[in-house]
Protein backbone atom coordinates (compact mmCIF):
# COMPACT_ATOMS: atom_id res chain seq x y z
CA UNK A 1 0.00 0.00 0.00
CA UNK A 2 1.19 3.71 -0.74
CA UNK A 3 0.97 5.44 2.27
CA UNK A 4 2.04 8.26 0.82
CA UNK A 5 -1.39 9.27 -1.43
CA UNK A 6 -3.38 9.36 1.68
CA UNK A 7 -4.72 12.39 3.81
CA UNK A 8 -3.61 13.69 7.39
CA UNK A 9 -7.44 12.69 8.29
CA UNK A 10 -7.23 9.27 6.41
CA UNK A 11 -4.09 7.78 7.80
CA UNK A 12 -5.31 8.44 11.57
CA UNK A 13 -8.51 6.71 10.45
CA UNK A 14 -6.91 3.79 9.02
CA UNK A 15 -5.03 3.76 12.49
CA UNK A 16 -8.28 3.78 14.42
CA UNK A 17 -9.54 1.01 11.96
CA UNK A 18 -6.73 -1.00 12.68
CA UNK A 19 -6.12 -1.71 9.15
CA UNK A 20 -2.72 -0.83 9.41
CA UNK A 21 -0.05 0.08 12.55
CA UNK A 22 1.66 3.31 12.62
CA UNK A 23 5.14 1.15 12.19
CA UNK A 24 3.98 -0.13 8.68
CA UNK A 25 3.40 3.38 8.13
CA UNK A 26 6.57 4.69 9.41
CA UNK A 27 8.57 1.89 7.91
CA UNK A 28 6.79 2.18 4.87
CA UNK A 29 8.20 6.24 4.62
CA UNK A 30 12.03 5.27 5.79
CA UNK A 31 12.25 2.80 2.76
CA UNK A 32 10.57 5.08 0.17
CA UNK A 33 13.15 7.90 1.72
CA UNK A 34 16.31 5.68 1.59
CA UNK A 35 15.37 4.77 -2.07
CA UNK A 36 14.25 8.44 -2.99
CA UNK A 37 16.68 10.78 -1.08
CA UNK A 38 20.04 9.84 -2.19
CA UNK A 39 18.35 11.70 -6.02
CA UNK A 40 17.41 14.71 -4.76
CA UNK A 41 19.30 15.53 -1.13
CA UNK A 42 16.32 17.25 1.05
CA UNK A 43 17.62 15.40 4.04
CA UNK A 44 20.22 16.44 6.62
CA UNK A 45 19.02 13.74 9.09
CA UNK A 46 17.10 10.86 8.80
CA UNK A 47 15.57 10.44 11.90
CA UNK A 48 14.78 6.68 11.58
CA UNK A 49 15.59 5.46 15.32
CA UNK A 50 13.24 9.02 16.45
CA UNK A 51 10.36 7.68 14.02
CA UNK A 52 10.51 3.98 14.96
CA UNK A 53 10.34 4.51 18.51
CA UNK A 54 7.36 7.31 17.97
CA UNK A 55 5.38 4.64 15.97
CA UNK A 56 5.49 2.28 18.38
CA UNK A 57 4.53 4.14 21.41
CA UNK A 58 1.95 5.22 18.79
CA UNK A 59 0.99 1.71 18.17
CA UNK A 60 0.62 0.80 22.16
CA UNK A 61 -2.18 3.40 22.70
CA UNK A 62 -4.03 1.91 20.11
CA UNK A 63 -3.53 -1.21 21.24
CA UNK A 64 -4.89 -0.18 24.71
CA UNK A 65 -8.03 2.07 23.62
CA UNK A 66 -5.96 4.92 24.25
CA UNK A 67 -6.84 8.63 22.81
CA UNK A 68 -4.40 8.95 20.05
CA UNK A 69 -3.40 12.57 18.65
CA UNK A 70 -5.14 14.47 15.70
CA UNK A 71 -1.93 14.06 13.61
CA UNK A 72 -1.84 10.57 14.22
CA UNK A 73 0.50 8.03 12.15
CA UNK A 74 1.38 11.06 9.62
CA UNK A 75 5.20 11.52 8.75
CA UNK A 76 6.46 15.04 8.81
CA UNK A 77 9.57 16.61 7.77
CA UNK A 78 11.19 19.42 9.91
CA UNK A 79 13.30 22.43 8.42
CA UNK A 80 16.24 21.73 10.06
CA UNK A 81 16.46 25.26 11.63
CA UNK A 82 13.85 23.61 14.01
CA UNK A 83 15.23 23.16 17.27
CA UNK A 84 14.20 19.65 18.06
CA UNK A 85 15.27 18.50 21.47
CA UNK A 86 18.20 15.34 21.18
CA UNK A 87 17.87 15.42 17.02
CA UNK A 88 21.07 17.16 15.56
CA UNK A 89 19.70 20.86 14.49
CA UNK A 90 22.43 22.48 11.97
CA UNK A 91 20.83 25.17 10.25
CA UNK A 92 22.81 23.99 7.32
CA UNK A 93 25.51 25.96 8.54
CA UNK A 94 28.49 24.45 9.49
CA UNK A 95 28.78 27.09 12.26
CA UNK A 96 26.23 24.57 14.40
CA UNK A 97 27.11 21.14 12.60
CA UNK A 98 27.09 18.73 16.07
CA UNK A 99 24.34 21.11 17.59
CA UNK A 100 21.99 19.12 19.98
CA UNK A 101 19.59 21.36 21.45
CA UNK A 102 18.29 20.66 24.92
CA UNK A 103 14.49 22.07 23.67
CA UNK A 104 11.74 21.76 21.11
CA UNK A 105 10.73 24.67 19.07
CA UNK A 106 6.94 25.27 20.11
CA UNK A 107 5.53 24.64 16.44
CA UNK A 108 7.62 20.85 16.44
CA UNK A 109 6.57 20.07 19.83
CA UNK A 110 2.62 20.84 19.35
CA UNK A 111 3.02 18.09 16.14
CA UNK A 112 4.62 15.45 18.09
CA UNK A 113 1.76 15.84 20.99
CA UNK A 114 -0.41 15.22 18.51
CA UNK A 115 1.26 11.88 17.48
CA UNK A 116 2.74 12.97 13.91
CA UNK A 117 6.06 10.98 13.43
CA UNK A 118 9.33 12.70 12.34
CA UNK A 119 10.90 11.09 9.83
CA UNK A 120 14.10 13.96 9.32
CA UNK A 121 15.56 17.69 9.08
CA UNK A 122 15.57 19.01 5.78
CA UNK A 123 17.93 20.74 3.87
CA UNK A 124 17.70 24.99 3.96
CA UNK A 125 20.19 27.84 2.69
CA UNK A 126 21.91 28.24 6.28
CA UNK A 127 19.62 29.93 8.84
CA UNK A 128 17.05 30.48 5.49
CA UNK A 129 19.02 32.91 3.85
CA UNK A 130 18.76 32.30 0.34
CA UNK A 131 16.45 31.63 -2.40
CA UNK A 132 17.81 28.10 -3.73
CA UNK A 133 19.17 26.08 -0.93
CA UNK A 134 22.58 26.40 -2.91
CA UNK A 135 24.22 28.44 0.16
CA UNK A 136 23.82 25.70 2.53
CA UNK A 137 26.76 24.51 4.47
CA UNK A 138 26.14 20.93 3.24
CA UNK A 139 24.80 20.80 -0.14
CA UNK A 140 22.18 21.77 -2.15
CA UNK A 141 19.04 20.11 -2.64
CA UNK A 142 17.67 19.09 -6.24
CA UNK A 143 14.39 19.63 -7.69
CA UNK A 144 12.33 17.08 -7.82
CA UNK A 145 10.57 17.57 -11.01
CA UNK A 146 14.46 17.89 -12.81
CA UNK A 147 17.63 17.16 -10.84
CA UNK A 148 19.23 19.98 -12.89
CA UNK A 149 17.25 22.24 -11.35
CA UNK A 150 17.01 23.97 -8.14
CA UNK A 151 13.97 23.37 -5.59
CA UNK A 152 14.28 27.14 -4.86
CA UNK A 153 14.59 27.81 -1.28
CA UNK A 154 14.90 28.46 1.30
CA UNK A 155 13.09 25.85 2.57
CA UNK A 156 13.70 23.95 -0.35
CA UNK A 157 14.49 20.42 1.16
CA UNK A 158 10.71 20.70 2.81
CA UNK A 159 9.70 21.55 -0.05
CA UNK A 160 11.44 18.77 -2.46
CA UNK A 161 10.57 15.96 0.56
CA UNK A 162 6.28 17.24 0.17
CA UNK A 163 6.92 17.04 -4.04
CA UNK A 164 8.51 13.51 -3.56
CA UNK A 165 6.09 12.41 -1.45
CA UNK A 166 8.74 11.53 1.55
CA UNK A 167 6.41 12.90 3.67
CA UNK A 168 2.43 14.05 4.03
CA UNK A 169 3.56 17.37 4.99
CA UNK A 170 6.70 19.63 5.85
CA UNK A 171 7.45 22.51 7.67
CA UNK A 172 9.26 25.59 6.60
CA UNK A 173 9.96 29.03 6.99
CA UNK A 174 8.96 32.04 5.21
CA UNK A 175 10.97 35.41 6.09
CA UNK A 176 10.73 36.59 2.44
CA UNK A 177 8.88 33.37 0.45
CA UNK A 178 11.09 31.04 2.09
CA UNK A 179 7.76 28.80 2.05
CA UNK A 180 6.04 30.21 -1.02
CA UNK A 181 8.64 30.15 -3.84
CA UNK A 182 9.98 26.76 -3.35
CA UNK A 183 6.57 25.76 -2.90
CA UNK A 184 5.54 26.89 -6.33
CA UNK A 185 8.94 25.56 -7.76
CA UNK A 186 8.96 22.09 -6.73
CA UNK A 187 4.89 22.23 -7.12
CA UNK A 188 2.97 21.46 -3.85
CA UNK A 189 1.40 23.78 -1.98
CA UNK A 190 2.50 26.27 1.40
CA UNK A 191 1.55 28.74 3.97
CA UNK A 192 2.75 31.34 4.64
CA UNK A 193 0.60 32.24 7.70
CA UNK A 194 -0.07 36.07 9.20
CA UNK A 195 2.96 37.46 11.13
CA UNK A 196 2.55 36.01 14.91
CA UNK A 197 -0.02 33.17 14.15
CA UNK A 198 3.02 30.15 14.48
CA UNK A 199 5.37 30.92 17.25
CA UNK A 200 8.79 31.44 16.58
CA UNK A 201 10.14 30.13 19.52
CA UNK A 202 13.00 27.57 19.62
CA UNK A 203 13.69 28.36 15.35
CA UNK A 204 17.14 29.88 14.95
CA UNK A 205 16.14 33.40 14.20
CA UNK A 206 16.82 35.41 10.78
CA UNK A 207 14.88 38.56 11.00
CA UNK A 208 12.81 38.52 13.93
CA UNK A 209 10.22 40.87 12.58
CA UNK A 210 10.09 38.87 9.16
CA UNK A 211 9.71 35.03 10.06
CA UNK A 212 6.80 33.01 9.53
CA UNK A 213 6.86 29.55 10.46
CA UNK A 214 4.41 27.48 8.00
CA UNK A 215 3.67 24.07 6.53
CA UNK A 216 3.38 22.45 3.18
CA UNK A 217 1.91 19.71 2.19
CA UNK A 218 0.22 18.61 -1.39
CA UNK A 219 -3.31 19.73 0.03
CA UNK A 220 -4.77 23.14 1.00
CA UNK A 221 -6.88 20.55 3.78
CA UNK A 222 -3.78 18.80 5.36
CA UNK A 223 -2.60 22.35 5.68
CA UNK A 224 -5.70 23.30 7.33
CA UNK A 225 -5.28 20.15 9.78
CA UNK A 226 -1.68 20.96 10.33
CA UNK A 227 -2.01 25.12 10.87
CA UNK A 228 -5.53 24.54 13.24
CA UNK A 229 -2.45 22.42 15.60
CA UNK A 230 0.33 24.84 15.05
CA UNK A 231 -1.25 27.96 15.23
CA UNK A 232 -2.12 30.50 18.93
CA UNK A 233 -0.15 32.27 21.66
CA UNK A 234 3.01 30.92 22.70
CA UNK A 235 4.07 32.16 26.61
CA UNK A 236 7.59 32.28 25.15
CA UNK A 237 7.11 34.44 22.07
CA UNK A 238 5.63 37.64 23.11
CA UNK A 239 5.02 38.49 19.04
CA UNK A 240 2.93 35.48 18.98
CA UNK A 241 -1.09 36.22 18.76
CA UNK A 242 -3.01 36.26 21.24
CA UNK A 243 -6.73 35.13 20.06
CA UNK A 244 -8.98 32.49 19.42
CA UNK A 245 -8.00 30.83 16.12
CA UNK A 246 -10.97 29.39 14.25
CA UNK A 247 -11.82 25.85 13.20
CA UNK A 248 -9.90 26.08 9.50
CA UNK A 249 -10.74 22.70 8.94
CA UNK A 250 -14.37 23.59 9.24
CA UNK A 251 -14.21 26.42 6.97
CA UNK A 252 -12.29 24.68 4.15
CA UNK A 253 -16.39 25.42 2.05
CA UNK A 254 -17.22 28.62 3.74
CA UNK A 255 -16.05 31.40 0.96
CA UNK A 256 -18.21 31.62 -1.71
CA UNK A 257 -16.59 32.03 -5.10
CA UNK A 258 -19.03 33.55 -6.57
CA UNK A 259 -18.96 37.55 -5.86
CA UNK A 260 -15.64 37.02 -4.64
CA UNK A 261 -13.45 40.10 -5.23
CA UNK A 262 -10.16 39.15 -6.65
CA UNK A 263 -7.59 41.97 -7.30
CA UNK A 264 -4.74 41.53 -9.80
CA UNK A 265 -1.84 43.71 -9.24
CA UNK A 266 -0.90 45.41 -12.36
CA UNK A 267 2.99 45.69 -10.79
CA UNK A 268 3.10 41.80 -10.75
CA UNK A 269 2.64 41.45 -13.98
CA UNK A 270 4.84 43.16 -15.26
CA UNK A 271 7.34 42.77 -18.76
CA UNK A 272 9.51 40.68 -15.66
CA UNK A 273 7.56 37.75 -15.69
CA UNK A 274 8.20 34.72 -17.49
CA UNK A 275 5.64 34.76 -20.23
CA UNK A 276 4.82 31.46 -19.89
CA UNK A 277 4.52 31.79 -15.54
CA UNK A 278 2.57 34.83 -16.65
CA UNK A 279 -0.21 33.22 -18.88
CA UNK A 280 -0.96 30.09 -16.48
CA UNK A 281 -1.72 32.83 -13.37
CA UNK A 282 -4.15 34.61 -15.70
CA UNK A 283 -5.59 31.13 -16.56
CA UNK A 284 -6.11 30.39 -13.31
CA UNK A 285 -7.36 33.98 -12.54
CA UNK A 286 -10.01 32.98 -15.62
CA UNK A 287 -10.62 29.61 -13.86
CA UNK A 288 -12.12 31.64 -11.12
CA UNK A 289 -13.85 34.22 -13.15
CA UNK A 290 -15.77 31.62 -14.84
CA UNK A 291 -16.70 30.14 -11.21
CA UNK A 292 -18.35 33.71 -10.59
CA UNK A 293 -15.38 35.90 -9.16
CA UNK A 294 -15.09 39.00 -9.76
CA UNK A 295 -11.42 40.36 -11.63
CA UNK A 296 -10.58 43.61 -10.53
CA UNK A 297 -6.95 45.25 -11.86
CA UNK A 298 -5.21 46.78 -8.65
CA UNK A 299 -1.89 48.46 -7.97
CA UNK A 300 0.13 48.32 -5.58
CA UNK A 301 2.62 51.33 -6.43
CA UNK A 302 5.86 50.56 -3.64
CA UNK A 303 5.91 46.79 -4.91
CA UNK A 304 9.29 47.91 -6.62
CA UNK A 305 10.58 48.93 -3.76
CA UNK A 306 9.44 45.97 -1.96
CA UNK A 307 13.16 44.35 -2.52
CA UNK A 308 15.38 47.08 -1.13
CA UNK A 309 13.14 47.97 1.76
CA UNK A 310 13.79 44.05 2.30
CA UNK A 311 17.59 43.89 2.02
CA UNK A 312 18.15 46.17 4.19
CA UNK A 313 15.93 45.47 7.15
CA UNK A 314 16.34 41.56 6.79
CA UNK A 315 19.93 41.81 6.73
CA UNK A 316 19.74 44.26 9.86
CA UNK A 317 17.89 41.80 11.56
CA UNK A 318 20.04 39.31 10.78
CA UNK A 319 23.12 40.95 11.65
CA UNK A 320 21.76 41.23 15.55
CA UNK A 321 20.92 37.72 15.20
CA UNK A 322 24.06 36.29 14.11
CA UNK A 323 25.70 37.78 16.93
CA UNK A 324 25.46 34.80 19.31
CA UNK A 325 27.28 32.15 17.30
CA UNK A 326 30.74 32.84 18.94
CA UNK A 327 31.74 29.31 19.04
CA UNK A 328 31.02 29.08 22.84
CA UNK A 329 27.41 28.68 23.25
CA UNK A 330 26.47 26.18 20.27
CA UNK A 331 28.09 24.44 17.45
CA UNK A 332 31.63 24.11 16.30
CA UNK A 333 35.07 25.60 17.53
CA UNK A 334 37.88 25.99 16.08
CA UNK A 335 41.26 25.62 18.44
CA UNK A 336 44.08 28.10 17.14
CA UNK A 337 43.06 30.94 18.90
CA UNK A 338 45.03 32.68 21.32
CA UNK A 339 42.67 35.44 22.85
CA UNK A 340 38.98 35.46 22.96
CA UNK A 341 38.63 37.92 19.85
CA UNK A 342 40.69 35.62 17.55
CA UNK A 343 38.43 32.85 18.56
CA UNK A 344 35.93 34.49 18.26
CA UNK A 345 37.48 35.46 14.23
CA UNK A 346 38.23 32.24 13.58
CA UNK A 347 34.98 30.60 14.45
CA UNK A 348 33.39 32.80 12.68
CA UNK A 349 35.40 33.05 9.71
CA UNK A 350 35.80 29.26 9.58
CA UNK A 351 32.77 28.17 9.76
CA UNK A 352 29.89 30.11 8.32
CA UNK A 353 29.09 30.23 5.08
CA UNK A 354 29.61 33.22 2.87
CA UNK A 355 26.41 34.41 2.42
CA UNK A 356 25.91 34.65 5.90
CA UNK A 357 29.11 36.83 6.10
CA UNK A 358 27.24 38.93 3.06
CA UNK A 359 24.09 39.18 4.86
CA UNK A 360 26.33 40.40 8.65
CA UNK A 361 28.06 42.64 6.55
CA UNK A 362 25.20 44.48 4.61
CA UNK A 363 22.94 44.48 8.30
CA UNK A 364 26.29 46.06 10.04
CA UNK A 365 26.59 48.50 7.58
CA UNK A 366 22.98 49.81 7.39
CA UNK A 367 22.83 49.99 11.10
CA UNK A 368 25.90 52.04 11.54
CA UNK A 369 25.88 55.07 12.81
CA UNK A 370 26.79 56.87 9.93
CA UNK A 371 24.31 55.35 8.23
CA UNK A 372 21.22 53.92 9.86
CA UNK A 373 19.38 57.19 9.54
CA UNK A 374 19.47 56.61 5.99
CA UNK A 375 19.13 53.09 5.36
CA UNK A 376 17.32 51.59 7.99
CA UNK A 377 15.00 53.95 8.96
CA UNK A 378 14.16 55.62 5.55
CA UNK A 379 13.29 51.76 4.80
CA UNK A 380 11.11 51.73 8.10
CA UNK A 381 9.34 54.11 6.99
CA UNK A 382 8.64 52.55 3.60
CA UNK A 383 7.88 49.44 5.26
CA UNK A 384 4.67 51.42 6.88
CA UNK A 385 3.46 52.42 3.12
CA UNK A 386 3.94 48.85 2.16
CA UNK A 387 1.98 47.35 4.18
CA UNK A 388 -0.45 50.27 4.01
CA UNK A 389 -1.08 49.67 0.45
CA UNK A 390 -1.38 45.89 1.06
CA UNK A 391 -4.64 46.82 3.74
CA UNK A 392 -5.94 49.29 1.28
CA UNK A 393 -6.11 46.84 -1.75
CA UNK A 394 -7.80 44.33 0.57
CA UNK A 395 -10.65 46.58 1.59
CA UNK A 396 -11.41 46.97 -2.33
CA UNK A 397 -11.04 43.39 -2.82
CA UNK A 398 -11.38 40.01 -0.60
CA UNK A 399 -7.98 38.40 -1.84
CA UNK A 400 -5.15 39.31 -4.20
CA UNK A 401 -4.03 36.47 -6.67
CA UNK A 402 -0.10 37.25 -8.08
CA UNK A 403 2.80 34.79 -9.23
CA UNK A 404 5.25 33.55 -6.26
CA UNK A 405 8.00 33.38 -8.59
CA UNK A 406 8.96 35.57 -11.98
CA UNK A 407 9.91 32.02 -13.26
CA UNK A 408 9.93 28.61 -13.10
CA UNK A 409 13.02 26.62 -11.15
CA UNK A 410 16.40 27.89 -12.32
CA UNK A 411 19.42 25.62 -13.18
CA UNK A 412 21.78 24.55 -10.14
CA UNK A 413 24.69 27.05 -10.34
CA UNK A 414 22.90 29.24 -12.75
CA UNK A 415 22.71 32.69 -10.47
CA UNK A 416 25.16 31.16 -7.39
CA UNK A 417 28.02 33.98 -8.89
CA UNK A 418 25.32 36.78 -8.91
CA UNK A 419 23.73 37.51 -5.29
CA UNK A 420 22.11 39.81 -6.88
CA UNK A 421 20.11 38.24 -9.47
CA UNK A 422 19.59 35.54 -6.88
CA UNK A 423 17.70 38.26 -4.19
CA UNK A 424 15.82 40.14 -7.91
CA UNK A 425 14.08 36.15 -7.83
CA UNK A 426 12.60 37.46 -4.56
CA UNK A 427 10.47 40.53 -5.98
CA UNK A 428 6.92 38.49 -5.90
CA UNK A 429 7.12 37.62 -2.17
CA UNK A 430 9.31 39.75 0.04
CA UNK A 431 6.53 42.86 0.04
CA UNK A 432 3.98 40.36 1.72
CA UNK A 433 6.44 39.58 4.49
CA UNK A 434 7.08 43.40 4.05
CA UNK A 435 3.14 43.77 5.00
CA UNK A 436 3.23 40.99 7.85
CA UNK A 437 -0.09 39.04 5.90
CA UNK A 438 -0.77 36.04 5.02
CA UNK A 439 -0.42 34.20 1.69
CA UNK A 440 -1.25 30.64 0.63
CA UNK A 441 1.05 29.55 -2.40
CA UNK A 442 -0.44 26.48 -4.56
CA UNK A 443 0.19 24.98 -8.01
CA UNK A 444 -1.37 25.86 -10.87
CA UNK A 445 0.43 24.20 -13.83
CA UNK A 446 3.56 22.87 -15.77
CA UNK A 447 5.63 25.27 -18.34
CA UNK A 448 6.90 23.75 -21.35
CA UNK A 449 10.14 21.65 -19.81
CA UNK A 450 7.21 20.08 -17.03
CA UNK A 451 8.35 22.39 -14.62
CA UNK A 452 5.76 23.20 -11.93
CA UNK A 453 4.31 26.66 -12.02
CA UNK A 454 2.43 28.76 -8.71
CA UNK A 455 0.50 31.09 -7.88
CA UNK A 456 -0.20 32.87 -4.41
CA UNK A 457 -3.21 34.19 -2.84
CA UNK A 458 -2.32 36.88 -0.55
CA UNK A 459 -5.80 37.76 2.57
CA UNK A 460 -6.07 40.20 4.72
CA UNK A 461 -4.04 40.07 8.33
CA UNK A 462 -5.42 36.98 10.21
CA UNK A 463 -7.54 35.65 7.28
CA UNK A 464 -6.13 32.05 6.66
CA UNK A 465 -9.34 30.69 6.87
CA UNK A 466 -10.48 33.06 3.95
CA UNK A 467 -7.83 32.22 2.22
CA UNK A 468 -7.54 28.82 2.78
CA UNK A 469 -11.21 28.49 1.66
CA UNK A 470 -10.66 29.81 -1.84
CA UNK A 471 -7.34 27.62 -2.11
CA UNK A 472 -9.26 24.30 -1.14
CA UNK A 473 -12.11 24.89 -3.66
CA UNK A 474 -9.47 25.41 -6.42
CA UNK A 475 -7.84 22.25 -5.36
CA UNK A 476 -11.49 20.21 -5.96
CA UNK A 477 -11.77 21.63 -9.68
CA UNK A 478 -8.14 21.09 -10.54
CA UNK A 479 -5.73 18.45 -10.17
CA UNK A 480 -2.28 20.10 -10.30
CA UNK A 481 -1.60 19.52 -6.88
CA UNK A 482 -2.09 15.75 -7.25
CA UNK A 483 0.85 15.22 -9.62
CA UNK A 484 3.74 13.21 -8.44
CA UNK A 485 7.40 13.50 -10.16
CA UNK A 486 9.07 10.37 -12.01
CA UNK A 487 11.45 9.28 -9.51
N1 LIG B 1 15.05 34.39 -0.59
C1 LIG B 1 14.82 35.28 0.49
C2 LIG B 1 16.13 35.67 1.14
O1 LIG B 1 17.11 35.19 0.70
C3 LIG B 1 13.85 34.71 1.46
C4 LIG B 1 14.44 33.91 2.57
C5 LIG B 1 13.43 33.37 3.53
O2 LIG B 1 12.23 33.58 3.40
N2 LIG B 1 13.94 32.69 4.53
O3 LIG B 1 16.19 36.42 2.05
Amino acid sequence: MDYSTFSILQIRQLLLDKKVTALEITNFFIDRVKNIDPKINAFITITEKEAIKQAEILDVKINRGEKIGKLAGSIMAVKDIYLTKDIQTTSSSQVLKGYIPQYSSTVYQKLINEDAIIIGKTNTDPFAFGGSTENSGFFTTKNPWNLDMVPGGSSGGSAAATAANLCHFALGTDTGGSIRQPASLCGVSGLKPTYGLNSRYGITSMASSFDCPGVFARTVADIATVTQITAGHDPHDATSIDQTIPDYTQLLDSINLSGLKIGLPKEYFSSAINSEVKDKVMETAKLFESKGAILKEVSLPSTDLGLAVYYILVPSEISANMARYDGIRFGQTVSNSTDIISYYMNTRGQFMEPEIKRRILIGTYALSSGYYDAYYTKAAKVRTLIKKEFTDVLSEVDVILTPCSPTTAWKIGDKCDNPLEMYLADIYTVCINVAGVPSLALPCGFDSQKLPIGFQLIGNFFEEAKIMSVGHQYQQITSFHTEVPNL
